[in-house]
């Protein structure tokens, strides 16, 4: 297995886990960008937004789900955060696992840089 993140799904390597379900993963970003950053990345390898098909949309909808759900535990749903998704070399993707990043705490501004 080489995908860092399925890793992390094995408990290969040790990440801060906030949320677990059968489909979906969430946990600490190792360098949060935000007070609070997590990544919220399905069970199944999916490398990236383009590899996506029509059976994993209900496990697509989880991840933003789970990103609400969490906001909410945390308290600053009401507030606002920014969720995002990179997608290839472009997007600024450098884990080719799909994840969602979950980002609260603070004001963020758009455009994204
Ligand atoms: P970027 O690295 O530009 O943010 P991505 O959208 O692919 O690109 O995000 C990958 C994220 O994974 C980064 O925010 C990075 O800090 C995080 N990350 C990398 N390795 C780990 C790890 N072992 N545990 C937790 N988060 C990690």
């Amino acid at each position: 297995m080489t995908c860092l993140f399925c890793k992390i799904i094995a408990r290969e390597i040790p990440a801060d886990i906030v949320y677990e379900d059968d489909e979906v993963l969430a946990f600490n970003d190792i360098a949060p960008q935000a007070p609070v950053h997590q990544l919220i990345i399905p069970k199944k390898h999916i490398a990236t937004l383009n590899d996506i098909d029509e059976a994993d949309l209900a496990l697509i909808g989880r991840l933003q789900f789970t990103a609400a759900k969490l906001a909410k535990q945390q308290g600053f749903a009401e507030d606002g955060y920014r969720v995002v998704m990179n997608c290839n070399e472009l997007g600024g993707q450098t884990v080719y696992h799909i994840h969602m990043h979950l980002m609260g705490g603070r004001a963020f501004s758009w455009p994204a840089g």
